[in-house]
């Protein structure tokens, strides 16, 4: 069928005659209900927006390129990780956490760091943070403490009191509070941070041979990060200011890229090494486990849409390929639920079957319908499993590797609870110009809490990663510390 581009379409396709003046009886109104390009109009315009993210409303994203650099086949069978030289199209979505849809930019948050690389065996999503560690190590958790950077529910405003109060009796958060309120806590850009995957995830080869393993992505832009003054300043006179860098870089051809690492633990090593490996609150020290060169991310192209890209891009932890798996990580386990489920209520069941989530590799089962089902819906095909149609079947190869599990079924607390060395291990690897402006940073947020008591449960946690640390917060808050420490 031949269409004039030029000419109006309602969105059921029709010719539009008016699209400047509503149809009213007679010159000075009422309006008429029988104007259905009006109605249609103001309707749709009312369900312009979906739910925002609960968390990590506000971001930028952009399509870029995988290429593999090093051979990593010996520990991974994922064919987009299988040989060097291999390229993997990918999307990019950077955010912050807290912030609703419209707010700053530069503000000290962690940043959210996903990755959707579009393999040949589905899709992968790395769903981290330019952090390595988080502030809580069990889902059960997250809720409350999401509440807490949020806004308080009768001033709606945030609530430093909320904030350190949860901090000060979760003490497993001191290490990414330390790295929160360092240096790197304000970004200069997205382009100049890190991204880590944060959790332990397992690799398998194609012999069945499992290895657990942490993600380095490495910025090649260098770290670069905005003091408490300047980010402020600039969230003032432009909020938006890493979304525009992000795009501005792109546009203009100034490509950034990330090289990619990984520790690699033996099975074995996670009963006996120092840290539980499997606590997002804690790292793998490099000096045990060095990181080991994969790959090069290279984001070289702008959306073309926000809304139908960045806006509807839906990552998830559980989207995995063969040959990488999760790991008993709590955290990570709460996720692999969390996330699916904000998409199915934010976009929708079908959110996968959108352009920007949409797997390159053809997608066969027998899910059917729910709403904006907007693809062929499986046609006639076979509907249930198993069958004698010949349908599609599953691949046992592809199995997702056993490993042993022992105890109880119970609420259980974790075994390991040092969340102080490796805090005051970062504490003393800073600069004195560095800690200065850590202690700083926390004196300022710290300064805004109402009640003593919560401001010395916390110089106490300082106090034992380092007493130099926990000594400088007690006296930059006018305060000594507390003599039970
Ligand atoms: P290493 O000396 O091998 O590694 C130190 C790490 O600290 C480097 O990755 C470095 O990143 C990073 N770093 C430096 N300054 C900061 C900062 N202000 N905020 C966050 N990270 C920073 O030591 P270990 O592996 O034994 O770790 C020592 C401490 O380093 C840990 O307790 C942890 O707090 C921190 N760290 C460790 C990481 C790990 O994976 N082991 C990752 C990130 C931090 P870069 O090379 O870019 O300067």
């Amino acid at each position: 069928m031949t269409t004039n581009k030029n000419n109006l379409t309602t969105s059921w396709g029709a010719p539009v005659g008016d699209n400047q003046n509503s149809m009213t009886a007679g010159s000075r109104g009422p309006t008429l209900i029988q104007d259905v390009h009006l109605l249609e109009k103001l309707a749709h315009f009312n369900r312009e927006r979906v739910p925002e993210r609960v968390v990590h409303a506000k971001g930028a994203g952009a399509h870029g390129y995988f290429e593999v650099t090093n051979d990593v086949s010996k520990y991974t069978k994922a064919k987009f990780l299988s040989e060097v030289g291999k390229r993997t199209p990918l999307f990019v979505r950077f955010s912050t956490v807290a912030g609703e849809n419209g707010s700053a930019d530069s503000v000290r948050d962690p940043r959210g760091f996903a990755v959707k690389f579009y393999t040949e065996e589905g899709n992968y999503d790395l769903v981290g943070n330019n952090t390595p560690v988080f502030f809580i190590r069990d889902a059960i958790k997250f809720p409350d403490f999401i509440h807490t950077q949020k806004r308080h529910p009768v001033t709606h405003l945030k609530n430093p009191d909320a904030v350190w109060d949860f901090w000060s009796l979760s003490p497993e958060s001191l290490h990414q509070v330390t790295i929160l309120m360092s240096d790197r806590g304000i970004p200069a850009t997205y382009r100049h941070m890190h991204g880590f995957g944060s959790h332990t995830f397992k690799w398998v080869n194609a012999e069945g041979e499992g290895v657990w393993i942490k993600y380095h992505f490495k910025t090649e832009q260098g770290i670069k990060n905005l003091t408490e003054e300047v980010g402020t300043k600039i969230a003032g006179e432009n909020p938006d200011y890493h979304t525009q860098d992000l795009y501005e870089a792109i546009e203009k051809g100034d490509f950034p890229a990330w090289k990619l690492y990984v520790q690699i633990m033996p099975l074995e090593d996670a009963d006996t090494y120092r840290f539980d490996p499997f606590d997002v609150t804690k790292v793998w020290s490099q000096k045990d486990y060095p990181l080991i060169e994969v790959g090069r991310m290279v984001l070289n192209r702008n959306p073309e849409n926000y809304f139908a890209e960045v806006e509807q891009a839906t990552f998830s932890p559980g989207t995995l390929v063969p040959g990488i798996e999760p790991s008993p990580d709590k955290m990570l386990q709460g996720r692999l639920f969390a996330y699916a489920d904000a998409h199915r209520y934010r976009v929708g069941a079908n959110h996968n079957s959108l352009p920007i989530n949409r797997p390159k590799a053809e997608v066969h089962n027998y899910q059917r319908d729910g709403q904006m089902r907007f693809d062929s819906n499986g046609g006639g095909s076979v509907y249930y499993e198993p069958n004698s149609f010949g349908g599609p079947q599953e691949t046992p190869e592809n199995k997702t590797t056993a490993y042993p599990v022992s105890g109880s079924a119970d609420s259980t607390a974790y075994d390991h609870n040092d969340h102080y060395t490796q805090a005051g291990d970062l504490y003393r690897l800073l600069s004195e110009e560095e800690r200065t402006r850590l202690v700083s940073n926390i004196v300022g947020s710290m300064k805004q809490v109402t009640k003593d008591e919560i401001k010395l449960r916390q110089i106490q946690h300082f106090y034992k990663a380092d007493p130099e640390y926990g000594t400088r917060v007690a006296e930059g808050l006018g305060l000594s510390v507390p003599q039970e420490v």
